[in-house]
């Protein structure tokens, strides 16, 4: 595992299977599929909103194939705001793609 404090939240893509597991449990909208015709499922994790990451580590804990990461504890993350929670809800509703909107 790289360890980065760039970032609040990376991913390995190589590991990543698309099962949406991530996205799903993730409360601020963080998190979202997009397309990618080379892979089985035809689409591929992506950090869309890393800004908004409220290091709960809930994608990382839940991540079956150890996928994708969450900064230390000293990294300054976001608080969950109410347009995190209205996206959140917005990808999951849009069965786990990304926005372009929100
Ligand atoms: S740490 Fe929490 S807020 Fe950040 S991407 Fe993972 S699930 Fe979302
Ligand atoms: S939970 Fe892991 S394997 Fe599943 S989409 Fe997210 S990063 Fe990929």
């Amino acid at each position: 595992m790289i360890i980065r404090d760039d970032v609040a939240v990376w991913v390995d893509e190589s590991r990543c299977k698309a099962c949406d597991v991530c996205v799903s449990n993730c409360p601020a909208g963080v998190l979202g599929m997009r397309l990618e015709a080379s892979t089985v499922l035809g689409k591929m994790i992506e950090v869309v909103h890393p800004d908004a990451c409220i290091g709960c580590r809930d994608c990382e804990l839940h991540c079956p194939d150890f996928a994708i990461y969450v900064a230390q504890k000293g990294f300054k993350f976001a608080k969950l705001t109410p347009e995190a929670k209205e996206r959140a809800l917005a990808v999951r509703a849009n069965k786990f793609q990304k926005l372009e909107s929100l």
